[in-house]
């Protein structure tokens, strides 16, 4: 077993590398599985590397693992693909069981420890399924807001700034009520591509590429297992698992099947252009008589009460500022960047042991429930 060190690399580059090279573990039990590199973007170098494996007898099912779909996010869980290969690959049948691990969805945003890609897009509301159906001006709390979460000018002082953002939070709050401002963050927007939460007016080549996946594996396989690893939301260092309302199991019922403490559930009425809404759709649509589990998978950091709920917005808001109108000072700038680390890739070594921990808890909790181990294999 390596040390926990070892599974969390510092930049895009070593990331992508450690990835690269797990195809060779990944080649003695699938001989056949090869390593794809696709561009995104404008950036001479900047890669969805995705390594598949179809199963060597028969195509029942595949195991999926995305990552990066939020850039930054992706650290987390390129670390817990690489656990995965080390510690359970060799816990599934070959014969009837495919692989296909993606790394880094949003490359651009990963070098550059943002969530969104180059053009300010939150790939994971870009997904959808028929763009004509949504109104511009689908988020009014948003509208409503707007001053909130759009960037205005230089930033010349931090202290000053947290203040006069933590004001107008409090307005809006009172405004627009907790559940007003969660929500126009959780719909996404589609008016102002410098504002936080844009989901893009044309669909970004991240989405393209991983729907065309999710197509294939669609049409290869009778059965599909998902799981898209994130960070921030849910309980500090603990693993919820989230699900969208195509699944219809209740939450308490899916608490007791998967036998996880934290899940959640959304719906796409909430939450415009979700990747896994989209895989359902598509597999709703194309491909009725396959089956599909689908879920995000979240390492918490902030927490989860209100002066939680706060921090995200400011670091969030903060760090979109930061990005487009700049910082006068230098500490304000690495204050800003420290705290939209902590959010979304803690360097605390406790947070790190936490997503190896969760992340095993995780993996057995869906593949024992959706029995992807060998059958003869118990942990
Ligand atoms: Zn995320």
């Amino acid at each position: 077993m390596k040390t926990i060190d070892t599974y969390f690399q510092t930049n895009y580059e070593a990331s992508r590398k450690v990835f690269r090279d797990n195809l060779e573990t990944i080649k003695k039990f699938w001989p056949k599985a090869r390593l794809a590199t696709q561009k995104i973007g404008n950036g001479t170098d900047n890669t969805i590397d995705m390594i598949h494996a179809e199963a060597t007898e028969s195509n029942d099912q595949v195991l999926f693992f995305t990552t990066g779909e939020h850039g930054i996010e992706g650290y987390a869980g390129a670390a817990v693909t690489s656990l995965f290969i080390e510690e359970y690959a060799d816990k599934l049948d070959p014969k009837t069981t495919g692989i296909c691990f993606i790394h880094a969805l949003n490359p651009w945003g990963m070098r550059n420890f943002r969530r969104v890609t180059e053009n300010n897009v939150d790939l994971n509301r870009n997904y959808l399924v028929d763009p004509s159906s949504v109104p511009e001006d689908i988020n009014k709390a948003y509208e409503n807001e707007e001053e909130l979460f759009l960037p205005a000018g230089n930033i010349v002082n931090l202290s000053r700034e947290r203040r006069k953002l933590q004001a107008q939070l409090v307005k809006a709050l009172a405004k627009e009520g907790y559940s007003g401002i969660t929500a126009a963050k959780g719909m996404g927007q589609f008016q102002f591509p410098r504002g936080v939460y844009y989901g893009g007016d044309k669909e970004e080549e991240s989405a393209v590429f991983l729907k065309d996946v999710q197509k294939k594996l669609l049409s290869h396989y009778n059965r599909i297992i998902h799981m898209d690893w994130h960070t921030a939301l849910g309980p500090s260092n603990e693993v919820t698992m989230v699900v969208s309302d195509n699944d219809e199991r209740e939450t308490e019922q899916l608490k007791e099947q998967y036998n996880l403490k934290n899940i959640q559930k959304f719906s796409p009425e909430n939450v415009k252009g979700d990747s896994t809404s989209h895989f359902h759709a598509i597999k709703n649509r194309d491909f009725a008589d396959k089956y599909l589990f689908s879920a995000l998978f979240e390492f918490g950091t902030f927490g989860t009460d209100l002066k939680a709920s706060i921090r995200e917005f400011m670091t969030i808001i903060l760090e979109n500022h930061l990005y487009w109108d700049g910082a006068e000072n230098e500490d304000d700038m690495e204050k800003i960047l420290d705290e939209f680390r902590a959010m979304f890739y803690p360097v605390e070594r406790n947070w790190r042991q936490s997503v190896v921990s969760e992340a095993r808890l995780a993996i057995e909790a869906v593949l024992e429930t959706e029995n992807i181990f060998k059958s003869a294999v118990k942990i």
